[in-house]
């Protein structure tokens, strides 16, 4: 037997998921509020008489379908939250929750995951293993793939492989990234809260300043990643955040910093953090002032395991040869798939999805942010679906 070709279900099928896709649209939700969402996701994976499991990690959902015939488990995990964006694009599937948008591509993720379901559904009987569809909440707040591993969602079973994919706008529809090793830093986030002694603006002596204090802090931050990071590695120290005071005459007693952190390597990270520190301590300490620190650890790097690669790659050529494979690709966003592909070996890919010469090319997190869904949503199906085939439903 030869390997499945899907396309015709596919192109039988599409609109449907396109519509799917752009149903979510309509109706975006925040991290762990995504309650109509996963009532479809759900919905739909009991239709296609899955093992369904809701609640995982808050509004998290599990679909199970097992094979008839023993054989590995293949984790496919897809995330459904929307942003905190306005959306401006004037569609006829615009955002109709004020405030709230999709403007990351997740409801693309969803519909996409759920036609996988459907399609490997169909060749249950033909199945050696199991695949194990993770449809995990609150991605862009770096909270719902840690919820759901607090749950068990890599128990029983424990998949044997993870995939992953996004859909990605700084890449055109036709291009797929698929990368070896490290694609997308590490995030950690940061607040330091400098205190001082506040008082009047026109007797600062009698003062302890944590402005003062607090501005030589950004400037001395920058001296990391240009003087501590190795030049050969890379990483991101951005202060995003700066609040002190509310009066033109008044000193305050405290000002606060929060930022984020960006790196590929957790030795960086744990460099950087460390600076982070001796810095903010050290200036402080000379200008009469104390800090304090949190540093809160989102995610890691998304590192993909080159021997999961290989077999894509050979799958990707063979089903959709017209594609563009980028293998040099890397970003300094942070996803927390990367605790999937921490956990088990795995891959998270990107499917370019940007048109230019339709308009859909604003990036990720821009309230005018849309992708070529009629272009993506079959390549995309394709791809994820020939690529757990060939793990779970054998040739010959
Ligand atoms: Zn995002
Ligand atoms: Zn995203």
């Amino acid at each position: 037997m030869a390997p499945i070709d899907f396309k015709p279900r596919i192109a039988a099928r599409q609109a449907d998921w396109i519509a799917r896709r752009r149903d979510l649209h309509r109706h975006p939700e925040l991290g762990f509020e995504e309650v109509r969402t996963a009532g479809i996701v759900a919905e739909e994976l009991t239709r296609l008489s899955l093992e369904v499991r809701t609640g995982v990690g808050q509004t998290g959902v599990v679909g199970l379908l097992e094979g008839d015939a023993p054989g590995p488990t293949i984790m496919v995990r897809a995330d459904m939250d929307a942003l905190p964006i306005h959306e401006e694009n004037e569609v006829d599937y615009a955002s109709t929750a004020a405030g709230k948008m999709h403007a990351c591509g997740h409801d693309g993720h969803t519909s996409i995951a759920l036609a996988v379901a459907e399609l490997l559904s169909e060749h249950r009987a033909q199945m050696a293993g199991r695949v194990k569809f993770v449809f995990q909440p609150a991605e862009e707040i770096g909270k719902g793939a840690a919820a759901m591993l607090d749950d068990g969602v890599l128990q029983n079973p424990a998949p044997d492989i993870a995939l992953g994919l996004h859909v990605w706008n700084e890449v055109p529809v036709g291009s797929v990234a698929l990368v070896d090793g490290p694609m997308m830093a590490s995030a950690n986030d940061f607040t330091i809260w400098v205190r001082g002694s506040g008082g009047h603006g026109a007797l600062p002596h009698e003062t302890r300043d944590p402005i003062v204090a607090a501005s030589q802090i950004v400037t001395a931050l920058q001296s990391i990643v240009s003087r501590n990071v190795k030049p050969t590695d890379v990483a991101v120290v951005s202060v995003t955040e700066f609040q002190a005071g509310d009066s033109f005459n008044v000193i305050p007693p405290e000002a606060k910093l929060r930022g984020t952190i960006r790196s590929f390597d957790t030795g960086v990270r744990d460099m950087v953090e460390d600076r982070l520190r001796e810095i903010s301590q050290g200036i402080a300490e000379a200008l009469g002032c104390t800090v304090e620190l949190d540093v809160q650890r989102l995610t890691l790097p998304v590192v993909n395991a080159p021997e999961v690669n290989a077999r894509l790659r050979e799958v990707f050529a063979r089903v959709a040869p017209e594609i563009e494979l980028i293998g040099d690709y890397r970003t300094m966003a942070a996803e927390d798939m990367s605790y999937f592909v921490d956990a088990v070996p795995g891959t998270f890919f990107f499917v370019g999805s940007a048109s230019p010469e339709r308009g859909l090319d604003y990036p990720h997190h821009h309230p005018r942010f849309d992708w070529d869904d009629e272009r993506v949503i079959p390549l995309a199906v394709d791809l994820m679906a020939s690529a757990v085939a060939s793990y779970v439903l054998p040739v010959e």
